[in-house]
Formats: C-alpha cells, sequence, structure tokens
C-alpha cells in the first residue's frame, strides 16, 4: 500500500535552528547588504538630474545598476531561504526558542535591504524614459521591466529621498507600530465562553461547532472581549487610515490620488475592473442570499451572524480520507488537466515538501510557500482527514503548482500581486471539488460539497464585499475626523444591510474590531482581492470545456505571465477577453449560482 511522509524534510538547507550555518549565514549578509548600501549610495546625488541624464551617461549608470541588481537578487535569494527555513520550524513548533529568535533579526535585515536601495528606486521611477528603454535591453535587467513601468506610473506621487527614507522610518513605530498593537491585543485578549475563559483562537474554531448554543456562546464570548477594547480599537483604525490619508496629502502635491486608485495600482488592476467587479458582485448579491437562506433551511433556522461557519449536518456515512488517499484522489483530478500536474503533487509529498501531520503546538491554519534556491515549494497544513482538509490541500498545491510553473524564469518575473495569487489554488480546488462530487454517492454526501460551495459564495459574495463597503465608509469619513467607536458600529451595521439584506437576522456590528484585516497597517483594502482571485479564477476555469486539448497550455501561458502583466493584459493576451467588462465577471457568477442552484436542490 502506498505510504507517503507527511512531515518536511528541510535538511539540506540547515539541520535544525541552532544550526551554526545560520549565523554564519547571517553574519554573511550583513557585510553584503554593507556592500549593497556602498554601490546604492552614489543615486542619492543622481536623482537630482535623472530626468535631464544624457545619453552619454547611460552606459556607466546600466553597469552600475546591474552590479546593484546582481547583488540585491543573491541577498533576497538567500535571505529567503533563512526566512522560508525559520518559518517552516516556527509553524511546526511554535516554542522553538531558537527560531524565535532569528526571525526578528530577519525581519530587520530585509528592513535594511529597503532601506539601503531607497535612492536607488526612486532613481527609476524618476529618470527619463529614454535612459529605462535603454536600461531593459540589458540582458541582467530586462526582468525588471514591469515592475519599473508600473511603479513609474505613479511617478507624481514620489518624495524626495529624504523623505520617502524619513517615511519609512517614521512608519516602524508609528503607523506600524498601531497595526502591532492590534496583533497583541488579538493575542492576548481572553474570552468567556459557557463559564470557561479561552483565548480568542479558541473560540473562533468553536464558530464551526455543530452545536448551535455552542456557536452563539462563542460568538457573544468574543464580541464582548472585543466591547471592551472598541474604544482602543478605534483609536487604531483612525490612527491607521489618518496616517495613510496623511500621507497621500503629502505625495498629492501635483495629483491627489483616490485611495481606491492606489489599491488598484498595488493590486496591478485598473479602477475601471474594481468597479465593473464590484457593480457586478452587487447586482446578482442575490445569490450568496440564497446560498444563506438553503443553508439556513437545511439547519432549519434563520441565519445569524454566529452561524457563518455552521458545518453541514453530521453525516453517518461522512467521507473520511487517509492521507494518501486524499492525495490519489488530488492527483488523480489533476491529472485531468494534464499528468504534469498530477505528478507534480504526487511528488511533493514524495521528497518531504508537505507537512500536514497533526502534532502538539503546530500553528493553526495552511499556507503555501517555498525556498528561493533551489526553488521549492512547500506546504504547511493539518490534515486530519475531513473533506475540507482535502479542499484546503488542493488549494495548496494549486498555489505550489503556480509557482512550480514559473521556476525556470528570472526571479523579478515570478512576483505576482493579490488579486492574481489565488488563481491557482482556486483552479485546483475547483478541479478537486469536482471529482470528490463524482465520487459522492448518496445526497448527503453530495450536500457536503455543495456546503462548502455555498459557504464560498456566501463569504465571497456578501462578507468580503460588505468589509470593502464598510473601509470605504471608514475613509471617507475619517477624512472628516476622528471616527468614534459608536459609528463604527453603526457604519458596519449598515455595510452588513446593504449586503445581507434580510438574509440574516442581524449583523455583526462590533466585526470592525474582530476582523484582523481592517487593522493591517501595511495595506488598505486588504479584502476585495480574494473576491477578485475568487471570481477570476472561476472564470478561467469556466473557460475550460471551450478550450478542450489546447487549455492547459494557455492556462500555463497565462500562469507564467501573472508577474510581468496587469490582470487586463494577462486576460487580454492568453483568453481574448476584456475584465474591465461586466460579461466577464458574470460568466464567473453563472458557475457559483450553478452550486447555489444545487445546493438548494440538495437541501430540500
Ligand atoms: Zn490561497
Amino acid at each position: 500500500m502506498l505510504q507517503l511522509r507527511q512531515t518536511w524534510d528541510n535538511s539540506h538547507f540547515y539541520t535544525n535552528s541552532d544550526d551554526p550555518r545560520i549565523a554564519a549565514d547571517v553574519d554573511q549578509l550583513k557585510v553584503d547588504i554593507a556592500a549593497l548600501a556602498k554601490t546604492c549610495t552614489p543615486f542619492a546625488e543622481y536623482i537630482d538630474t535623472a530626468e535631464t541624464i544624457t545619453p552619454e551617461q547611460f552606459d556607466e549608470r546600466i553597469a552600475q545598476i546591474r552590479a546593484a541588481h546582481l547583488q540585491r537578487t543573491e541577498i533576497s535569494k538567500r535571505m529567503g531561504n533563512l526566512r522560508t527555513f525559520i518559518s517552516s520550524i516556527l509553524s511546526v513548533n511554535s516554542q522553538d526558542t531558537s527560531a524565535k529568535a532569528w526571525k526578528p533579526t530577519l525581519q530587520q535585515l530585509g528592513a535594511e535591504v529597503s532601506q539601503v536601495t531607497t535612492a536607488l528606486d526612486v532613481f527609476l521611477v524618476r529618470v527619463n524614459d529614454d535612459f529605462i528603454n535603454a536600461l531593459i535591453v540589458d540582458p541582467a535587467l530586462e526582468e525588471l521591466e514591469f515592475s519599473i513601468r508600473h511603479r513609474r506610473k505613479l511617478k507624481d506621487q514620489l518624495l524626495t529621498v529624504g523623505k520617502e527614507q524619513l517615511v519609512t522610518g517614521l512608519a516602524v513605530n508609528g503607523l506600524h507600530g498601531w497595526g502591532n498593537l492590534y496583533t497583541e491585543l488579538a493575542g492576548t485578549l481572553k474570552c468567556m465562553v459557557d463559564g470557561e475563559s479561552m483565548g480568542l483562537a479558541k473560540a473562533f474554531n468553536l464558530l464551526s461547532s455543530p452545536d448551535r448554543n455552542r456557536r452563539s456562546e462563542a460568538w457573544h464570548g468574543i464580541n464582548s472581549a472585543w466591547e471592551t477594547q472598541a474604544e482602543t480599537v478605534a483609536a487604531i483604525l483612525n490612527a491607521i487610515n489618518g496616517w495613510r490619508l496623511q500621507e497621500t496629502k503629502q505625495r498629492g502635491q501635483q495629483r491627489i490620488l483616490h485611495y481606491l486608485d492606489e489599491s488598484c495600482h498595488q493590486s496591478r488592476i485598473e479602477r475601471e475592473t474594481l468597479d465593473a467587479l464590484m457593480d457586478v458582485t452587487y447586482e446578482r448579491r442575490s445569490i450568496g442570499q440564497r446560498a444563506l437562506q438553503a443553508m439556513g433551511k437545511v439547519l432549519d433556522l434563520t441565519l445569524e451572524p454566529w452561524d457563518l461557519f455552521a458545518p453541514a449536518p453530521a453525516v453517518d456515512d461522512d467521507i473520511s480520507f487517509s492521507f494518501e488517499a486524499a492525495m490519489e484522489l488530488i492527483a488523480n483530478a489533476f491529472r485531468q488537466l494534464t499528468p504534469e500536474m498530477g505528478d507534480f503533487a504526487m511528488m511533493m509529498a514524495e521528497k518531504g515538501w508537505i507537512d500536514a501531520e497533526p502534532t502538539p503546538n503546530r500553528s493553526t491554519g495552511a499556507y503555501g510557500g517555498g525556498f528561493s534556491e533551489p526553488r521549492d515549494p512547500r506546504i504547511f497544513m493539518t490534515f486530519e482527514g475531513t473533506m475540507n482538509n482535502v479542499l484546503t490541500l488542493a488549494h495548496e498545491l494549486g498555489h505550489a503548482w503556480h509557482s512550480w510553473v514559473m521556476r525556470d524564469m528570472p526571479r523579478y518575473k515570478t512576483f505576482y500581486s493579490m488579486t492574481l495569487a489565488e488563481t491557482a489554488s482556486i483552479f485546483g480546488e475547483t478541479l478537486v471539488r469536482d471529482a470528490l462530487l463524482a465520487k459522492a454517492h448518496t445526497p448527503a454526501q453530495k450536500l457536503n460539497i455543495a456546503w462548502a460551495d455555498g459557504m464560498a459564495a456566501m463569504t465571497f459574495l456578501l462578507n468580503i464585499p460588505a468589509r470593502y463597503t464598510f473601509e470605504q465608509r471608514l475613509v471617507e469619513a475619517r477624512k472628516q475626523g476622528y471616527v468614534i467607536a459608536g459609528k463604527l458600529k453603526e457604519m458596519m451595521r449598515n455595510s452588513w444591510q446593504y449586503w445581507y439584506e434580510d438574509s440574516l437576522a442581524s449583523y455583526d456590528e462590533m466585526f470592525w474590531a474582530s476582523k484582523l484585516h481592517f487593522s493591517i497597517s501595511s495595506l488598505g483594502f486588504y479584502n476585495y482581492p480574494y473576491l477578485f482571485g475568487y471570481l477570476f479564477s472561476l472564470g478561467i476555469y469556466a473557460q475550460k470545456e471551450k478550450y478542450g486539448e489546447t487549455f492547459n497550455h494557455l492556462y500555463t501561458a497565462l500562469l507564467r505571465d501573472t508577474g510581468s502583466m496587469t490582470a487586463e493584459d494577462l486576460v487580454q493576451r492568453h483568453l481574448q477577453q476584456d475584465i474591465r467588462q461586466p460579461e466577464f465577471w458574470h460568466a464567473s457568477l453563472d458557475v457559483v449560482e450553478r452550486a447555489v442552484n444545487q445546493l438548494e436542490a440538495l437541501g430540500t
């Protein structure tokens, strides 16, 4: 019988967190970062004359940039390996003291690299077009073309180098201090559930309990705990959003950038696309609402906010999987697309690139990541045999496949934005969901799978958009002044009402405090990229039949371009469609609607 390993083998990088080679590599990195700083220093002076640089100076500057680029690439590869190794250890054992000590050191080194290269990066944005056209012809620098040109779209938002460094420096203890305060609060806050005091993560898990009282107790416990911190979290949200508005104002001497345009730039999509996505989703909000109602009907209740993670009713003949059976099912589903994808999945397990064995002290959640050199992907999750575990594993294997098909490409062409990051994962998940559905024989088993579709529909089509609406209202309100906790509650209630309408019996007015996403200091509007990724991936999946045999070739080519194109160009080039138009999104929503129809049919 097939036996697969369920734990990582990272031993060819380092033996463990006490490996003396880690300290040696960190010391070498410090030396190399100092050398990189030396290469980049002259650019602080070149900036003043960047716009008037003459062709006679091109060769010398390009040679300097090539040197800096090669140094930075080397540093980031070795730092990437160290980071992945240390975080892998912490995922499996959050109490590993040496790994815990290395983590901040590595974060610090990362911050230093961005600081020493600021002058160069500002130069590349400010310099004239002729220079960039000459630069990207250089074989070593060609890989930077997309990212440089993309950053240059916000050329008019740039501050002086001194100010750029000041903003970055102050943000560490200013802006990011607020984000850290939230993380600290969420990690230490206790809540009472059924007379028992517990941390928020544990209480959060109870929201998926089959016992409704338990869910309700947990939800009320979590919200009462946040209620005691309401003014503190309000201060955090006001500080973060106030900071961003002030920074935008400082950068906007020539043109005030709208916060959504700024977010779209980060996401590498156009504002027209975001608007089309949100408008179509709102127009068809009844799909998510119907999913909620169908689930309520099965559970025989009108859903409340504490029922949003309720599991499907228990099934006597529930399908349970060994890790090996799950891998085989996934590999076979992947083979429907191409044999390589299935072989790749099996190889991940055989080589010890997946860590899924339930062990004490491991982190919750699942993620895909990987080493930088060689570019070997890694998956972390906890596998206990449920159907949801199988789907999670398929999701993470989809991510891994995405990086695998790009493994021969230059490093800077492999960095994709958040909007495109979920393309391959949800695609992989969808392939496996179809295979699971084919394997399910009884209506109860089928309902179990349709339930997962329903959960996705209501999360992506209602919950995520409600966060988006709330955040928009929050930024608008913050422009006018400080927003008190009472007002935040009211805004959250209204945002939920706008999307859920009467499909829920009440709304989660403390969601602005309990949801981490609003307090992430490094970026705003963290929510819609998930909706985008979900519908984008389904939209591409929907083309599978149409293209038949040639589809896989097309899909791989599309994945390979995710790091060097905007989403609009990507779809135009590979599928000849325009994602600025509602039609593209309607096609994806049709797929979701069919799944909801099925849930409704199974639920009666
Ligand atoms: Zn994912």
